[in-house]
């Protein structure tokens, strides 16, 4: 049974950015019958706030995206990411580090293109301490062990995707210093504990899919299927902000809005469903997609 998901992050209102995600994973899910998860990735309790997931959900249903069961929220998730954790501590998969960004910077280390410190492993074989990692909490982070080797999946729109994480990021972070824990083990704890059978997301996420398959492998969980869409740009070319008017959803016109997150998608309807209700705009790009993705994703 296939089952899907989209899992925003309740850092900012709904915009056209997140509109084309969550419409092309609940397409991909109704397309093949099956059930589309919501779940609130407010992990980064810093960042997120109950008015955005307030927004999300109204947005989502005013698009005519209704979900199926109970919303899940990373949030009340906590000790399932602890069990992981634990899980990966005892098979020597993770250790503590003590290093901030600030000694990072200072020592040299370089970036990626995320913006992120590549870690060179200074932690890495400091001797383990007996204590359970819950004991560990304040100011050290705790980091994943990453092998030299290539990951490899292949995309189901963008075909074969390779990459040396080991050279990419390092030993990336599981769980920060600041008590949060990272996005990489949430989402995978999550997936995996959800039954989350095909992931389909913003191709900003792309690059960091080889550290959720690692993750998957330490952890003896299935790799689900992904589909990364491309990703609204600002009109300048950049990332998009959460604050961008021109990507700010209208208030009024839904179906408007769903047409252009539908042409960002490649699917331009008949001109016949021009100012159809949102219910026969999103049941007719299902049947769209449906099409499409027998002959290809
Ligand atoms: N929470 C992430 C975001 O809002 C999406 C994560 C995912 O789909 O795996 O960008």
């Amino acid at each position: 049974m296939y089952r899907g998901r989209f899992a925003p992050t309740p850092s900012g209102d709904l915009h056209l950015g997140s509109l084309v995600t969550a419409l092309a994973s609940f397409l991909d899910a109704r397309a093949a019958d099956g059930q589309w998860l919501l779940r609130i990735e407010d992990v980064d309790i810093h960042r997120c706030r109950p008015e955005f997931e307030s927004n999300i959900k109204h947005e989502l249903e005013r698009h005519g995206l209704h979900w199926d069961g109970p919303v899940a929220r990373q949030s009340d998730r906590q000790e399932l990411y602890w069990q992981a954790l634990d899980q990966l501590n005892l098979s020597g998969c993770v250790y503590v580090c003590h290093c901030s960004k600030a000694t990072l910077a200072r020592k040299g280390c370089l970036k990626n293109s995320e913006g992120e410190f590549v870690y060179p492993g200074f932690c890495r074989s400091l001797p383990a301490t007996n204590e359970p990692l819950e004991a560990s909490k304040s100011l050290s982070s705790v980091r994943f062990r990453v092998s030299e080797q290539e990951t490899c999946f292949a995309d189901r729109r963008q075909g074969p995707q390779c990459s040396f994480v080991s050279r990419e990021a390092g030993d990336f972070v599981v769980r920060r210093a600041d008590g949060c824990f990272a996005y990489h083990l949430a989402v995978v704890v999550d997936d995996h504990l959800q039954g989350v059978t095909h992931v389909v997301r913003g191709s900003d996420i792309l690059p960091l899919t080889a550290r959720h398959l690692l993750l998957q492998q330490a952890l003896g969980y299935e790799m689900p299927a992904y589909l990364h869409v491309p990703v609204v740009l600002s009109p300048d070319g950049s990332k998009l902000s959460k604050r961008d008017s021109s990507t700010a959803l209208k208030v009024t016109s839904a179906n408007e809005n769903l047409q252009r997150a539908l042409s960002h998608l490649g699917i331009v309807l008949p001109d016949e469903l021009t100012g159809s209700s949102v219910e026969e705009i999103v049941a007719n790009a299902v049947l769209y997609w449906k099409a499409v993705s027998n002959h290809g994703f």
